[in-house]
């Protein structure tokens, strides 16, 4: 089973993802007219009577109903464009900085949480007086990069962390029953992450490539779902005079959604971004799913921690409300204490802004508002399966359900990356919210029921 080139989506003004476009060997020109072929099943695949053997483990996400991350990561809504990534990550009256992932040019990736924390840290080394109170809300990723940047500057830095423990959406969990610790969060890296590639490797944490694609039907395998009928529906878009969801664009170019090899992809884009192609911007689409990747398969807390060593954090410790002026920041713990400083640096995620987790005084300038209206917050839930023998016979990591009606369509095998029986099924947007409101129990069933073409039933 051949993997898929990796390819990126390029809208009509994706200036950044058109650069990296021109990095690739083109695509051959998409047929804007042409519906997605129906898939044909090339081999007989298992017919299951029952559900497969359940898990000896299973562990899974809820990012869509944290009150500290409120989704999984921002998306370029429809309407919306990367400028208001750039209009969010300007500082306001010299006070208040935002950074995270939300406002880097990589949303949704580390790389972008990253980026964002070293440029927030130049943006206050410009307008700080030496010696300067900082603080910084989240130790996430960009709040820790920031942070210690910060501090080696010399300011006087605090972290404030809502939660009792560091990390944010980077969220390894330590359990002995897991050979290979779950990633709740970010764990997949690209061929375009290597700062976080470099620091990951400074902390030693294995990291393993993951290879192949299996795509099943009831009837057998088939092609694995790709990006073409979306790419028509990008170009449909491009000349348009007004920005349209990716979905009417997909349907306008003549493609269906409901084809089953393109609801596969929709759900894999869906899996990747955290939204549905209706919520997606055509005009600025997504980077299309990347199937070459690495997976980190060891802790890592590190990441997060390391920068954050010797800086002051305050855990357990929820700010409500920034007061800012022309002399200084106020902020609002949710304690009811305040505490001032001279500016701060905000990392929380996009969901916290756009529902007014925190509360500023006075109101943020309405550019800023506006960026955070009109950017979209995903969501994506995911869930590991550990069983205690060998139940499937691939080398694929990377597994698609086509057809049916599968719950979680996109699944990644870490079988043959580190020889332990783990699934990982990762599913996105709307799919994703009502997967979070399934009880444990449920969500499980759902999950085996979504594998019964891939795994034997149990005995
Ligand atoms: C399920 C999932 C899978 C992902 N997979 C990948 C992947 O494979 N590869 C990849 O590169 N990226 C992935 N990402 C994206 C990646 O995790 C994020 O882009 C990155 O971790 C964001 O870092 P950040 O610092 O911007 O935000 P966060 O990590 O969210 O940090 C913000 C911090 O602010 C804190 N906070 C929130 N509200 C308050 C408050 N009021 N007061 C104080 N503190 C507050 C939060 O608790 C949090 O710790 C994934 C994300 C999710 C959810």
């Amino acid at each position: 089973m051949g993997i898929s080139r990796r390819t990126f989506f390029v809208g009509a003004g994706a200036g950044a993802v058109a650069v990296l476009l021109a990095a690739c060997t083109p695509e051959p020109a998409p047929n804007p007219t042409t519906a997605a072929p129906t898939p044909t099943p090339t081999a007989p695949g298992p017919t299951p009577t029952a559900l497969p053997a359940k898990p000896a483990a299973f562990v899974r996400s809820a990012w869509s109903t944290d009150p500290y991350a409120r989704g999984a990561m921002s998306f370029t809504a429809v309407g919306s464009s990367p400028a208001d990534r750039e209009t969010l990550s300007e500082p306001v009256e010299s006070r208040v900085f935002f950074a995270g992932e939300a406002t880097s040019d990589r949303p949704g990736t580390l790389s972008g949480a990253v980026s964002s924390g070293e440029r927030v840290a130049e943006q206050v080394g410009v307008a700080a007086a030496n010696g300067e109170r900082i603080a910084v809300i989240g130790a996430g990723l960009s709040g820790a990069i920031a942070a210690a940047r910060l501090r080696q500057a010399g300011f006087e830095v605090t972290v404030i962390e809502a939660r009792d423990r560091i990390g944010g959406r980077l969220h390894t969990l330590d359990d002995d029953a897991w050979p290979v610790p779950p990633q709740l969060g970010a764990w997949l890296l690209s061929p375009d992450d290597s700062e976080v590639q470099q620091r990951i490797a400074l902390h030693d944490v294995p990291v393993e490539a993951l290879d192949g694609e299996l795509a099943l039907t009831d009837a057998g395998s088939v092609e694995a779902p790709d990006a073409a009928p979306l790419e028509a529906a990008i170009a449909w878009a491009e000349p348009r005079p007004a920005d349209a969801p990716l979905l009417e664009a997909l349907t306008e170019s003549g493609g269906d959604p409901e084809a089953p090899d393109t609801a596969a992809f929709l759900a894999l884009l869906a899996a990747t971004t955290g939204a549905d192609a209706a919520e997606l911007s055509a005009w600025f689409p997504p980077e299309s799913p990347d199937l070459q990747l690495e997976a980190a398969v060891g802790d890592l807390r590190d990441l997060v921690a390391g920068p954050l060593d010797d800086i002051k954090l305050l855990r357990s410790t929820t700010v409500v409300g920034i007061a800012y002026d022309d002399t200084g920041v106020s902020l609002r713990l949710g304690t009811g204490e305040a505490l001032s400083v001279d500016r701060v640096v905000v990392t929380v995620p996009l969901g916290v802004l756009k529902d007014e987790g925190i509360e500023f005084e006075p109101l943020l300038p309405f550019s800023h508002r506006g960026a955070i209206a009109a950017l979209g917050m995903g969501d994506v839930e995911t869930i590991w399966l550990r069983f205690d023998d060998d139940v499937w016979d691939t080398d694929a990591a990377f597994w698609h359900v086509v057809g049916g009606d599968a719950t979680i369509r996109s699944w990644i095998n870490l079988a043959p990356a580190t020889g332990e029986n783990i699934l990982v099924g990762r599913v996105g947007g709307e799919a994703a919210r009502a997967f979070a409101q399934l009880s444990d129990d449920e969500a499980l069933a759902a999950a085996l029921a979504s594998l019964a073409w891939f795994l034997p039933p149990a005995q």
